[in-house]
């Protein structure tokens, strides 16, 4: 007899009925937990590459390049089974693929990510010299929980423009052999009053100053003899001087890679998993794999800092791009618009037993139990969220069904308790319907961020449903 044959009438009638999570790995045979494992290294090995949106915009497009995709530049014209990639300021990019439908009736598909990450970025007069020791000042970027980032190996990343225009770029801390940066705390010994402060105000913005040298120049006669030998290395190394700190952007970034964590390598401990780690599946799915209908995976910045700016999800260009499109194929845009769907594909927060009291267990995201839709984000009250409609959730949760993703849906911790927002109300805006999935992660924002690598390829199974 079967384990099924020997079930109640009332197993078999709760079998039937009820709603259960599935863990990933669970489901997955061998075969399928080799191509987990398989896509992590890629994944993986696009992390070292790509701490800044600058890096991983330019990581994508030497991807597409690798596949046949061209430049697309506004203004220009497009036709069925076209490959594209359209970038915005080095610092974002929308890789796309005109389908074979009808783009008035069947819309684009989008899938919406960031690759900007929180951060320690550099003052724009950030370098002085004190007690045997040179800094720079800086100013944190996006949320952070500012203890987290002193006492860790920091790299440099970034752009400075030169006065005569000329743009250098720098990258200092992850190659083998290249010296760090090091922001400082204080030790347990002297840290008495430290430790009895709140934890926003254990390390305070200010007291983020990055230790970039330590060796004075030799002249008797100079004050900030250390201040003089870090900018001379700057001058011969970039051709920069102290004032063209005031057009640089530069980023303290954590100096260490991907790794796999766990006796069985079953996770990824990485700086930027959020949201790398749903930019990458939307990438890699629309760079492999052909599809009917026209798809943009859109790689945007500064949603940590709110989807501002000219490089921010709220910049015309994005739309403008999709009119483009639309008006290039004769279809008009706001009918292209309103048949449209997207995934806002953004990470959330993984339950921990060991932070229970901010989850509600019930719809709390868990790890390795598939990329998570969350139907609405927002604060109490689902405020500032754009909420998914039933029928948008149905009609992705049938996709997802067809096509055996094994996915969760869940809020992002208790009610009341906090709250978080992605792109999807941008997105929504248009009249596209809109709904965020993402991958869960531990310690989200933290230098170290912790996913599976169950929810990663989950995530890739979701876009590539989602685009079919
Ligand atoms: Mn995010
Ligand atoms: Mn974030």
């Amino acid at each position: 007899m079967s384990k099924d044959e020997k079930k109640t009438e009332g197993q078999k009638l709760q079998d039937a009925l009820s709603y259960k999570k599935k863990n990933y790995f669970e489901e997955a045979d061998d075969a399928e937990r080799k191509e987990m494992f398989d896509y992590a290294e890629g994944y993986m090995a696009f992390l070292d590459q790509s701490k800044t949106e600058r890096e991983a915009c330019a990581y994508a497009v030497s991807a597409a390049k690798a596949k046949g995709f061209t430049e697309y530049k506004l203004g220009d014209k497009v036709k069925k089974g076209d490959k594209k990639y359209f970038v915005n300021r080095d610092k974002s990019i929308v890789v796309f693929r005109i389908g074979s439908e009808d783009l008035e009736k069947d819309g684009y598909r989008i899938i919406a990510s960031h690759i900007d990450a929180p951060r320690v970025d550099i003052k724009q007069n950030p370098l002085y010299e004190d007690s045997g020791m040179c800094f720079l000042k800086t100013h944190y970027y996006g949320g952070i929980k500012k203890y987290q980032w002193t006492a860790i190996p920091l790299a440099l990343h970034g752009v400075v423009m030169l006065a005569d225009g000329a743009k250098k770029e720098i990258r200092v801390g992850d190659k083998e052999g290249d010296p760090v940066f090091y922001i400082n705390d204080l030790l347990p010994h002297l840290g008495r009053d430290q430790m009895g402060k709140p934890a926003g105000k254990v390390i305070e913005g200010e007291q983020l100053n990055v230790v970039v040298g330590g060796l004075p120049y030799r002249d008797k006669e100079l004050n900030n003899k250390i201040k003089l030998t870090v900018l001379k290395i700057l001058n011969e190394r970039y051709g920069m001087c102290e004032e063209d700190f005031l057009s640089a952007e530069l980023s303290a970034v954590p100096a260490f890679g991907a790794r796999d964590v766990g006796f069985d390598r079953a996770l990824i401990g990485a700086y930027g998993h959020d949201d790398r780690v749903c930019s990458y599946p939307a990438l890699t799915a629309v760079l492999d794999n052909d599809s009917r209908h026209t798809v943009l995976a859109m790689l945007v910045d500064k949603e940590e800092i709110g989807s501002e700016g000219t490089t921010g999800i709220q910049c015309k260009a994005y739309e403008d791009l999709m009119e483009e499109i639309a008006l290039s194929l004769g279809a008009d845009p706001r009918r292209v618009r309103a048949a449209s769907k997207c995934l806002s594909s953004d990470v959330t927060a993984a339950y921990d037993s060991n932070f229970s009291e901010v989850f509600e267990k019930m719809n709390a995201a868990m790890i390795s139990c598939g990329t998570c839709m969350c139907k609405f984000t927002g604060g109490g009250g689902k405020s500032g969220s754009s909420d998914a409609s039933a029928e948008f959730v149905g009609e992705i949760r049938k996709i997802f069904a067809e096509n055996g993703v094994v996915w969760q849906t869940a809020e992002l911790g208790r009610v009341d308790v906090g709250g978080g927002g992605t792109v999807a109300k941008f997105v929504a805006k248009l009249n596209i319907d809109t709904v965020d999935l993402g991958v869960p992660v531990i310690s989200m924002h933290a230098p170290y961020e912790l996913i599976s690598k169950a929810d990663l390829y989950s995530n890739y199974k979701a876009f590539i449903a989602f685009m079919k």
